[in-house]
């Protein structure tokens, strides 16, 4: 799949005519940290596209991005940021859950983890909604270059014995690129 063209689109925070629109989305998911950012940047080839969950602002909105003026990468904020107070991080979760659970055209939702850490409680929580909401999921465990080959063997056993059976892996480096075509075919053929 080659990215021709990605441009912001808009960030929404509740109901919004974009996401009944008839195009697929893929949408990503993530503790904060976990490289969801540059994940997204690395697949469409761009630098800055899209915002660091350490950049203020955006990050806390649900932001579209048109992709090949034919279907959506939708960002969704980070979870676990330590620095947030209780309430916010409540209501992100909140709204994450909300647009999980919305009715959409056509949607892959892809778990960023870091490979090194594996998931955590609120990842683990993100696969049940996310295998219950019947939404197609695909796990990425990002940052593959900070592993010798046996810690990554180690790891990818470790991580596949939390994710509900018929859940697709990918291992993929941001930094590296690892993975990239891989992601693009499973996501956008
Ligand atoms: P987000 O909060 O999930 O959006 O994470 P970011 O994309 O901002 O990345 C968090 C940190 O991890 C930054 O310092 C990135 O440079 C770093 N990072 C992201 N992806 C990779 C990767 O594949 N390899 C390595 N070594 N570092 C990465």
């Amino acid at each position: 799949m080659e990215i021709k063209t990605a441009e912001f689109t808009k960030s929404i925070r509740g109901t919004d005519p974009i996401i009944t629109e008839r195009k697929r989305q893929v949408a990503f998911v993530g503790r904060s940290n976990a490289g969801k950012s540059s994940l997204m940047n690395c697949l469409l080839n761009r630098t800055d596209l899209v915002r660091s969950g350490k950049t203020p602002g955006k990050t806390q909105e649900i932001n579209f991005f048109l992709v090949n003026n034919s279907f959506y990468f939708v960002d969704l904020p980070g979870y676990g940021f330590a620095k947030m107070s209780l309430d916010r991080r409540e209501q992100l979760a909140k709204m994450i859950q909300w647009f999980l659970l919305e009715e959409v055209y056509d949607r892959t939702v892809v778990l960023v983890l870091d490979i090194k850490v594996g998931p955590s409680d609120m990842d683990l929580e993100m696969l049940r909604i996310l295998s219950e909401s019947n939404n197609d999921t695909l796990v990425v465990l990002n940052k593959s270059d900070k592993l010798n080959q046996r810690e990554r063997h180690e790891q990818i056993k470790r991580i596949a014995l939390q994710v509900p059976e018929g859940v697709d892996m990918i291992v993929c480096s941001a930094k590296t690129k690892e993975g990239r075509e891989e992601i693009l075919k499973r996501v956008v053929g």
